[in-house]
């Protein structure tokens, strides 16, 4: 870690603690990191999982690749440095929100288990990880914007699943198949997991 410079004084001890946003809140910040291949449902179920979720009164935050590639991590690609980064920057950004009390809902492919031990080595027990699981035939069938139609076609160089590796968690808090379940089947059974770790 590099030093931190002289004239920066961290204000943490005079902030508002966790403990009292959560009070304000009535609920405990978390971070429901869902981990599984393009179009294996992620966002999609994140989105119910938080109408879910609102209608108990529970502050939620979806991140995906559309909020943060597009903003905090524009500045990234898709190499390993810039992988890495990528998600050292989103596990230190659920971690300001579940500091707030807030639950976070993460859509990320974060294919490998480094790269989710990397993210878990920064927020703990605070995180757990949901294993969305469906198989590359039916990501492939589904193909939702097009992109394993232009990978096959060599149009995409390492894409997960195809040249590119995907690791399936081997002890995930949760492994929610989805092939011929509904979305609202798959969102329920995580509210049913994770609501009381929110509501203690
Ligand atoms: P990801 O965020 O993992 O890339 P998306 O949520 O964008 O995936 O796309 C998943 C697609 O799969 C959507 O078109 C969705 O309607 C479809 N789908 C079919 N069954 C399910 C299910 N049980 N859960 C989630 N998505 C499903």
């Amino acid at each position: 870690m590099s030093p931190q410079p002289q004239n920066i004084h961290t204000t943490f001890n005079r902030l508002l603690q966790r403990e009292d946003k959560e009070a304000m809140l009535n609920q405990k910040g978390m971070v429901v990191w869902m981990t599984g291949l393009s179009g294996s449902g992620k966002t999609t179920i994140a989105v119910e999982l938080e109408k879910l979720l609102a209608r108990k009164g529970v502050l939620t935050q979806v991140l995906d690749g559309d909020n943060i590639r597009s903003g905090i991590n524009s500045n990234l690609g898709f190499s390993d440095e810039d992988r890495t980064e990528n998600i050292r920057r989103i596990a230190e950004v659920s971690k300001l929100f579940v500091n707030c009390g807030v639950v976070t809902l993460n859509c990320f492919v974060s294919p490998t288990k480094a790269i989710r031990q990397q993210a878990k080595n920064i927020l703990g027990d605070d995180m757990v990880e949901v294993f969305i699981n469906t198989s590359f035939e039916e990501c492939e069938k589904r193909d939702v914007k097009g992109l394993y139609a232009k990978a096959r076609a060599g149009e995409i160089k390492n894409f997960t699943g195809l040249d590119a590796p995907f690791e399936a968690p081997e002890n995930p808090f949760l492994n929610i198949e989805t092939v011929g379940r509904s979305v609202e089947e798959c969102a329920k059974q995580i509210f049913d997991a994770v609501l009381p770790l929110i509501r203690k």
